[in-house]
């Protein structure tokens, strides 16, 4: 059985402790690699690494930085079709989804890190026949990234590219469900180039190396992406220790659809916005509300079409729904349907686990479901659920779907669905969101401050957001007579 490695000090090693944890195929529900249980061991040796690799990366200029990260970028374009395979048996979701989305958004990840260190500038100022201010902008050190299971690559690489481009060195830590690609990932930057020490990829459970990476007083800053619970247990660690962080937490969004809409481009990008990789993306709809007169019409339709979406195995190209991550999130879901009908939700389509023959007859599959006639504000519609589940419900007027939309304690992401141009501006301006689309979904511009407020995170990741996170600003006051 495939053995994943760590990669520590530019090489594939064991962890100390020779353990290892199982790694399951969704799709298939059997165990198919094994992925190394590190301890706080590793991440030590990784620390040490990095810390040794610091100066001379630092030193480095952004164009040198620049060749290494463009490298490592086309070699993720060379392995797409085995990296998307790859993401594909370890997540569950589509292969042609990690294909169309996962792995190129891997390769703009770093392309648009290894140029925007170029770019990057900082402000001076004139005091006016006194002195003259300038900031400058130095790498950290060695910063930690820890990301989740949802878009495994993806979000591994939005980190760790500006983290490097900006100089640092990186102890990183993928999550234990899905640590294919960022292991196969270590291999690509052996392959290119970048110098042993400059990024460490430790695997293992978060518990162990994600509290040991938190905690660790030589990492003096913290990317993370996940859980609301795992990031403020993150920020009570952190915080007297004054490391820097960048939280991107949990969401509930919502999605808000007015009667004078485009309606089939509305309906269609509902579908895609609920249950695109099963429903596991953080920006995912979950709550939509839909205005009274073309509630019916809209249900129905949205109705037709979820139960339409091809549920298979996720390695076929027809597929359109693959498998839930692990059997654990799989039961937490079905849980979500069975409080929804405790509540008082009418399931209108979905609602169970799919059972498919062959290959995937023990694959952890739920069809896509949709409910209504809950309140906004039972447990159903106030908890992230982060699976292929939303509910519908109707509202009057913009003042009551604003107080519905912003009743969660979360605000990541919100789709605007309507023609009215000044509607538009308006409910986008008082909604409790950190990221708002109008008549479209998922339509991302890397150079755009991406993060949640409230129970959603704090900081903005993106654009030249991401490369002053993962830099220390330092101000020079120069007297001019
Ligand atoms: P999680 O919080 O369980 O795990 C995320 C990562 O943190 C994993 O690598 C895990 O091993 C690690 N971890 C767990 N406990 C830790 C600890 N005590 N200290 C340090 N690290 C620890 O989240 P998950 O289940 O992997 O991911 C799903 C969640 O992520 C959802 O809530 C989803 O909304 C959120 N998410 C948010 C965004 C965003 O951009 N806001 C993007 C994707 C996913």
């Amino acid at each position: 059985m495939q053995r994943i490695s760590n990669y520590i000090n530019g090489e594939l090693v064991e962890p100390i402790s020779g353990a290892y944890l199982e790694n399951f195929e969704p799709a298939t529900g059997k165990v198919y690699s094994l992925t190394p249980d590190s301890d706080e061991r590793d991440v030590e040796i990784a620390v040490e690494a990095a810390k040794r690799a610091f100066p001379a990366w630092a030193s480095k200029s952004p164009e040198d930085r620049f060749e290494i990260l463009m490298r490592i970028a086309d070699l993720i374009k060379r392995d797409l079709d085995f990296l998307a395979e790859a993401e594909s048996i370890d997540n569950g979701k589509p292969k042609s989804l990690a294909k169309q989305v996962d792995i190129p958004r891997a390769v703009a990840n770093f392309r648009f890190y290894a140029t925007a260190a170029i770019h990057f500038g900082s402000e001076s100022y004139e005091t006016v026949g006194q002195a003259i201010n300038y900031t400058l902008r130095q790498p950290i050190g060695v910063v930690g990234c820890i990301s989740p299971w949802n878009l495994p690559l993806y979000l591994f690489t939005w980190k760790i590219a500006p983290a490097l481009a900006a100089g640092n060195c990186v102890v990183a830590k993928p999550s234990e469900i899905t640590p294919m690609t960022a292991y196969l990932l270590s291999k690509i930057c052996i392959e290119a180039g970048l110098p042993a020490g400059v990024l460490n990829v430790v695997h293992g459970l978060g518990s162990k190396i994600g509290a040991a990476i938190v905690k660790h007083p030589q990492i003096r800053a913290i990317s993370f992406t996940g859980g609301t619970k795992t990031g403020a247990w993150i920020a009570s660690q952190a915080a007297p220790m004054f490391k820097k962080l960048s939280l991107e937490l949990g969401g509930k969004n919502p999605s808000i659809v007015f009667a004078d809409c485009n309606y089939e481009q509305a309906l269609q990008t509902n579908i895609r916005s609920s249950f695109t990789n099963q429903g596991e993306i953080c920006l995912c709809s979950s709550r939509i509300f839909i205005e009274k007169p073309i509630y019916e019409r809209f249900r129905d339709d949205f109705v037709q079409l979820a139960r339409n979406l091809k549920i298979g195995d996720p390695l076929n190209d027809s597929t359109q729904i693959g498998a839930i991550v692990s059997k654990q999130h799989m039961e937490k879901i079905l849980s979500y349907v069975v409080l929804a009908q405790e509540e008082g939700g009418r399931i209108l389509t979905g609602g169970k686990r799919f059972i498919l023959e062959g290959r995937c007859e023990e694959g952890y599959f739920v069809e896509p479901t949709v409910i209504e006639g809950l309140t906004f504000d039972c447990r159903t519609n106030q908890e992230e659920i982060f699976g292929p589940v939303v509910t519908l419900q109707p509202f009057t007027d913009e003042e009551e779907v604003l107080h519905y939309a912003n009743s969660v304690e979360y605000g990541l992401s919100a789709t605007v669905w309507t023609e009215n141009l000044s509607r538009a501006h308006r409910v986008a301006h008082k909604l409790e969101s950190g990221v708002i689309w109008v008549n479209s979904w998922l339509l991302r511009d890397l150079r755009t401050p991406f993060g949640g407020m409230k129970n959603s995170g704090i900081g903005r990741e993106g654009g030249f957001e991401a490369l002053r996170f993962f830099t220390e600003e330092k101000n020079v006051c120069l007297k001019i007579n």
